[in-house]
């Protein structure tokens, strides 16, 4: 492998460059050990991640991954969430929800996954506990803590990308997302409420 970083690029640019060059491939610790050259290397990644939002996984994302294998999913940064959230906010976001997805339900019931939880519909997968803009960024969201809540990996790909311009959730996109168990409750639900509601449909 040809890769030769620059001296006075920092840790994590070098790993990133490291990861970018080979986007889609497992990637052992011992490699990114020897690019960072630092001890806390497994922080940088954490960082690049969550406040940078590029989308590498580990073990408690993938489950053909092994603990100390990572691997970058793709070259588009916030492919995870379009959000830069320090980690120290995150540290304080997730202490406040008590290390629990915070999604309601139409029922108003609380999702309440943990990081590591069995992902509820990809099997083998799990979810990891991401922060999520309540107003997007997109939308004139800001970072203030206020404006940020923990979802489980699986409720914060749920809502990326949900939102038409004028801020409306788009409904296609929702149900395009879903798994094809919870496509047809969605279907008997809109059968159902049409049906039933067939008197209210203006023309
Ligand atoms: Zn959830």
């Amino acid at each position: 492998m040809n890769f030769k970083p620059e001296k006075n690029r920092s840790a994590r640019d070098r790993i990133l460059e490291y990861f970018k060059l080979r986007v889609g491939e497992i990637i052992n610790k011992d490699e990114l050990i020897e690019i960072a050259k630092i001890s806390d290397w497994a922080r940088r990644v954490r960082e690049l991640k969550d406040e940078y939002g590029w989308e590498i996984e580990s073990f408690r994302d993938s489950h053909d991954l092994k603990p100390g294998q990572y691997r970058l999913r793709s070259l588009e940064q916030g492919a995870i969430a379009p959000r830069i959230v320090t980690a120290e906010q995150r540290r304080h976001i997730l202490q406040r929800d008590g290390y629990k997805c915070q999604y309601l339900n139409q029922d108003g019931k609380m999702c309440g996954l943990k990081e590591g939880d069995p992902h509820p519909y990809r099997k083998g997968r799990r979810v990891t506990l991401q922060i999520d803009h309540i107003i997007p960024i997109s939308l004139g969201g800001n970072n203030e803590e206020d404006n940020l809540r923990t979802f489980c990996s699986f409720h914060n790909a749920l809502r990326t990308n949900l939102y038409l311009a004028d801020g409306t959730v788009d409904i296609l996109i929702l149900i395009r997302k879903l798994p094809l168990e919870a496509k047809r409750e969605a279907y008997d639900y809109l059968k159902q409420f049409f049906e039933g509601n067939s008197n209210q449909l203006t023309e």
